[in-house]
């Protein structure tokens, strides 16, 4: 396989136990010029998280370091948003660096991708989970009859492909389990997963924005109209797929960048594609530590992201503090965005707003 710009590894750390196991020797293996530095634990990495040093290469960080740790708690919680669940997840952190992205609230100040390496375990888990549902009595909003699992809430599955098989290891025990379905967001188009085989029991979710947006904020992600352009192929390849309008930014001009953008997936998407489309309408929501730490290396983005006249504080679901677009900002912007989605994809039928 050829060298992949978004992941140039130079440093591992890693934890004893991940290093010796046989996930841990596929990552390695698939870096080989990388050093090994061992760590008691994937959380416990001072010169990493607690670096406020590193703010600065942000993006090097993400692309020269891989975190390989053994995921301790395994549980997966109720949603109702994205998914029906969200499944532990077979990593976090990410090579890409979207300025918006929530992802990095947690890891300080760096978000390379930390590699679980017990996938066996992880796998088991969820088995064990969408037994003990049966068979979901009645459709929701998520599917009309399959649980759907969320897979990579803290990372992009498809950048996780490329390090290690953990995304193919999930996308084949869901193969085997005809009452749920995994899911994931991506902006990111690894063809590789086109070989997987995931016989309708994998949703991707393709996110887009207006390009000139995804320019300044979708840092190192696949063009959109890449994006666009691989969802037939996906369809074809036993995928469904679904796309997130996210995050939708308020700008000068955004309805007409909007527009635009529903007209390109109009005309980009084929008959089949646009038989099993559903979208996510997410509208962008920030965070002031992260836009203290996006101060330190993409200011311009935090211009478009910071618009306190537009926004107020809201404590999330998880307890964070962060800041939306204010109610009337938010249902106004809705409304309009429906509106364009009734003119100029009709098909694209909306599962959620929010
Ligand atoms: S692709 Fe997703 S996980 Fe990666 S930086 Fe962007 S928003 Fe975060």
């Amino acid at each position: 396989m050829p060298p992949n710009p978004l992941l140039r590894v130079r440093r591992v750390y890693a934890e004893p136990a991940a290093l010796e196991s046989p996930r841990g020797r596929q990552v390695l293996g698939r870096f080989p010029d990388a050093a090994v530095v061992e760590v008691p634990s994937h959380w416990q990495i001072p010169e990493l998280h607690g670096n406020d040093e590193l703010v600065d290469r942000w993006v090097r960080v993400t692309t020269e370091t891989l975190v390989l740790g053994v995921r301790k708690g395994l549980v997966t919680r109720p949603n109702g948003r994205s998914a029906d669940f969200i499944a532990p997840g077979l990593s976090n952190g990410c090579a890409m660096a979207c300025a918006y992205c929530y992802v990095p609230r947690r890891k300080g100040f760096a978000n390379p991708i930390t590699v679980f390496t017990n996938i066996e375990q992880i796998t088991a888990h969820l088995r064990r989970h969408v037994a003990r549902q049966g068979v979901k009595p009645e459709p929701d909003q998520c599917d009309p009859s399959a649980w759907v699992y969320d897979i990579g809430e803290n990372s992009d599955c498809s950048v996780d492909a490329l390090v290690s098989d953990n995304v193919a290891d999930l996308v084949a025990t869901f193969r085997g389990l005809p009452t749920a379905k995994a899911s994931f967001a991506t902006k990111y188009v690894n063809r590789q997963l086109l070989d997987l085989d995931p016989a309708g029991r994998t949703r991707i979710r393709f996110s887009v924005m207006p390009d000139d947006d995804a320019r300044v904020l979708d840092v190192r992600t696949s063009r959109v109209a890449e994006r666009i352009a691989a969802v037939d192929d996906f369809v074809a390849a036993g995928y469904e797929v679904h796309l997130n309008l996210s995050p939708v930014v308020l700008r000068d001009g955004w309805e007409t960048a909007w527009a635009e953008l529903l007209r390109q997936l109009d005309d980009g998407l084929g008959p089949a594609a646009k038989a099993q489309a559903a979208a996510e309408v997410i509208m962008l929501t920030h965070n002031e530590a992260l836009h203290e730490v996006n101060l330190g290396w993409h200011p311009t983005a935090e211009r478009m992201l910071w618009r306190p006249e537009l926004q107020e504080a809201k404590r999330s679901q998880n307890g964070q503090d962060n800041v939306r677009y204010r109610g009337a900002v938010k249902r106004a912007a809705l409304d309009t965005l429906r509106g364009l989605l009734a003119v100029h994809a009709p098909w694209l039928r909306v599962r959620y707003a929010f």
